[in-house]
């Protein structure tokens, strides 16, 4: 039994409206922990985590772009998602730390 489907239903369905801009281009799915690399593509950090090598130098999954440092998870954004879309965004959690 899951506790509380607390049925705050503020609009129909949570995982549709989400906005373009809040996409991650590499799982296509809600960004999650987001970093902003020095191209300025936006990512989740899982996904930019797993196209890295420790040996070679890190390129940016949508445009190869290089970049040497690790990109820091913008809270700004973090923050803005999970107030946005605190459904959504709570499921994309529970998803990585499942897979
Ligand atoms: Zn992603
Ligand atoms: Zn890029």
């Amino acid at each position: 039994m899951d506790k509380s489907t607390l049925n705050e239903d503020d609009g129909g369905s949570d995982s549709d409206e989400i906005s373009q801009s809040f996409i991650c281009c590499v799982c296509r799915e809600l960004l999650y922990k987001p970093i902003v690399l020095s191209c300025g593509h936006i990512s989740c950090f899982w996904c930019v985590h797993h196209s890295m090598s420790g040996l070679c130098e890190s390129r940016c999954p949508i445009c190869r772009h290089p970049y040497i440092h690790f990109p820091t998870i913008c809270q700004m954004l973090h923050l803005l998602l999970l107030k946005l879309y605190p459904v959504a965004y709570k499921r994309r959690e529970n998803q990585i730390l499942v897979g």
